[in-house]
């Protein structure tokens, strides 16, 4: 008889909307050893193809079910350094949950049935950080002489300054923040990913030795060539996607429009849910609209949401978004872990213009409706704005999340690094080499906005590269 896929821990809608706190709670042993038995031990396992960094998951889930907790976590770190990270954050169901066998091909997005393989990756991973597991270390003596400076500390800055030191390399890594981490602490909230969590994952770098450097930005504090010239014999660009892109609207420069970078940094970073106590104000405002489908636009509007609650304000928070759910590039736990918490969505509507008051703040958004056409380029359906439908809504507040950009802090001054017309890093898809000898690049900088994992598959080939280039 098939056994159904077993249901993780959360806290209730009711009880998590109004803080910060972790929503998913994860498995417990007996939960985790349930689901770890359904899988099929496949012999052509497809599961790792959908893995970015191939984690063995056939593997790490057979020693689940031996209960053999601590070989499990080698066997994931052997690919992932991060996995309580990853267990937490990556879209699985457009992974290796989708290249699950028992996922329907059919659907865009895997089905119930498959396995939960990132709860179970989180599983393995909450289990070493409770036990205080280190993984074995495969250092390589002849590169303990090289030292390589890494800039940007997100998951692709991250992932190659793991993967150098467990081999012995110097890692020194250059941040422009006053914290590491990237999206990873500035863009997605604690109720997704706590920072207890992220910083155990981070600590364990430092552990290795690697260097932190904060406040400073590579092109402005120093240059690349000074810091070759400081002795390094490869740079590593994480850069990522940091600059939002807006819509080019009237009104879009009105008081509390939001891009929704500003809106989750100001309270992600700058803790502007406990304002007073910290400095950072943000002012919910009686109704805020959200603009957009991705990842994004998902945890402005719970954060959103939250600030509401936090300000006694009754909730009114709204996604917009121009085609329809299934079309939305978030996770779909997310979307559904909104929607229980009382953010409401509104399909099939495109933004046309804001409208503001006479002391200058925005008052409502004037929308019109569409309709779903052919398939564009991104594959998914075109939205057609119909001509006439206009309609307004009100908005005290307006999240823009319709994409990031690269900032072009670093590539502006370095004329030799070259860039498509993105701004993204031009590199050779092979080593993850730039247009300079020794500077490599991985994360959203090359191709645009990906996900972790994907920064972290981008950033393993460019540790690779640089280790060969090394000895
Ligand atoms: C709100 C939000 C939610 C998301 N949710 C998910 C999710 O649930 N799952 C998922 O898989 N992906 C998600 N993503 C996407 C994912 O976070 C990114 O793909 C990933 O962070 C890219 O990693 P990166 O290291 O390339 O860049 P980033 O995380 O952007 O890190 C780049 C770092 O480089 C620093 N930097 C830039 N220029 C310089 C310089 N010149 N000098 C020094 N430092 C510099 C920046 O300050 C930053 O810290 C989300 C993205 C956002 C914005």
């Amino acid at each position: 008889m098939k056994k159904e896929a077993v249901k993780v821990n959360e806290l209730k809608a009711q009880e998590r909307s109004s803080s910060f706190s972790e929503v998913v709670l994860g498995y417990f042993e007996k939960q985790a050893l349930q689901e770890a038995q359904r899988c099929l031990q496949c012999k052509n396992p497809t599961c790792s193809q959908g893995c970015p960094v191939g984690i063995d998951i056939k593997k790490f889930i057979a020693q689940i079910t031996q209960k053999n907790y601590e070989d499990a976590y080698n066997t994931i770190k052997e690919k992932n350094n991060f996995p309580s990270i990853c267990g937490r954050v990556c879209p699985a169901e457009y992974q290796c949950r989708k290249a699950c066998i028992l996922s329907k091909k059919d659907s865009p997005f895997a089905s119930d049935q498959a396995i939960n393989i990132h709860f179970l990756e989180r599983f393995v991973g909450d289990f070493a950080i409770k036990n205080e597991l280190e993984p074995s270390l495969a250092k390589d003596r002849r590169l303990s002489k090289f030292k390589v400076a890494i800039v940007g500390s997100g998951p692709a800055g991250l992932c190659v300054a793991g993967e150098l030191a467990r081999s012995g390399v110097k890692v020194t890594v250059y941040e422009a923040l006053h914290k590491t981490g990237g999206v990873l602490r500035y863009g997605i909230p604690p109720f997704r990913l706590p920072r207890n969590i992220l910083d155990f994952e981070i600590d364990y770098l430092k552990k290795l030795g690697v260097e932190f450097v904060l406040n400073f930005i590579v092109g402005r504090t120093k240059s690349l060539e000074e810091l070759f010239k400081e002795g390094y014999s490869a740079v590593f660009l994480g850069l990522g996607a940091g600059v939002p892109s807006f819509l080019g609207l009237d009104g879009e420069n009105l008081c509390n429009v939001y891009s929704a970078n500003e809106f989750l940094t100001r309270i992600n970073l700058m803790k502007a849910y406990k304002f007073p106590q910290y400095h950072t104000p943000i002012n919910a405002g009686k109704s805020i609209v959200v603009i957009g489908g991705g990842n994004t636009a998902i945890d402005a509007a719970r954060a959103a949401l939250r600030l509401q609650k936090i300000q006694a304000i009754p909730e009114n928070t709204t996604i917009i978004y121009r085609r329809t759910e299934t079309e939305m590039p978030a996770r779909r736990l997310e979307i559904e872990h909104a929607r229980q918490e009382g953010v409401n969505f509104k399909f099939l509507v495109q933004p046309v213009g804001f409208k503001g008051n006479e002391q200058g703040f925005i008052e409502k958004i004037e929308c019109l409706e569409c309709k779903l056409g052919k398939p564009d380029s991104s594959g998914r359906r075109r939205p057609i704005p119909q001509e006439g439908s206009n309609f307004f809504m009100e908005s005290e507040t307006a999240i823009i999340a319709v994409g990031l950009k690269a900032n072009t802090l670093l590539t502006g001054v370095t004329p030799e690094l070259k860039v498509d017309k993105y701004s993204d890093l031009v590199v050779d898809p092979k080593t993850m080499q730039t247009s300079i000898e020794g500077v490599y690049a991985g994360g959203d900088i090359v191709g645009g906005e990906g996900t972790v994992i994907e920064a972290f598959g981008t950033a393993k080939k460019a540790a690779a590269s640089i280790k060969r280039g090394l000895i």
